[in-house]
């Protein structure tokens, strides 16, 4: 038992050490499928990003979450909310840099896929690394939408439709409030 074990801990030791070897990205809505990402998972624990890098996903409490994040934190990240169009601090933002998950720092969109749109809120045309976002069918506003959550801490981000540029033909329609973003410094 305890020999089994040690083996079991072994592995996931070694898959977290793995080198960065491998890229993969996806980009079309039909891969959407409901509750997944296209990261390979180990258990419910666990996912395998790009890199083959192992990530623990965060477990918390909803008095954890309330403790850490403003109200409209809360509402938007863990009760799936949407804040208001353009209001939100990275609508127009064009700064060069990488925007990561406000509820765990897990870097998500690359400045260099933001565009403008007239929706009102950040728009991405691609994901850097699919992996990192679960995406999953909801009909909160009474037809089916794909929507976008964080793969490591299950933090709500917002929705993707088949209407933004080529060549990915994809609008990853975010909150600001979801996002955090780091400025690339030349
Ligand atoms: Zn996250």
């Amino acid at each position: 038992m305890l020999i089994r074990l040690f083996v079991t801990i072994a592995s996931i030791v070694m898959l977290a050490s793995m080198p960065s070897c491998q890229s993969k990205k996806g980009t079309n809505l039909q891969s959407a499928e409901a509750g997944t990402s296209e990261a390979a998972t180990i258990g419910d624990m666990y996912f395998i990003n790009m890199y083959g890098d192992t990530i623990r996903k965060i477990m918390k409490s909803d008095e954890e979450w309330k403790k850490e994040l403003s109200d409209l934190e809360y509402h938007v990240l863990r009760e799936k909310g949407t804040e208001r169009p353009h209001v939100g601090k990275y609508t127009n933002e064009d700064r060069k840099g990488i925007y990561v998950c406000k509820g765990c720092g897990m870097p998500l969109f690359s400045s260099k896929d933001k565009f403008h749109s007239t929706c009102g809120w950040p728009s991405f045309s691609d994901i850097m690394d699919m992996s990192t976002i679960v995406k999953q069918v909801d009909y909160v506003i009474g037809y089916p939408r794909i929507e976008l959550t964080c793969a490591k801490c299950g933090s709500h981000l917002g929705h993707v439709f088949d209407d933004g540029p080529q060549p990915t033909g994809l609008r990853y329609c975010i909150n600001s409030i979801s996002l955090d973003f780091i400025e690339e410094k030349n």
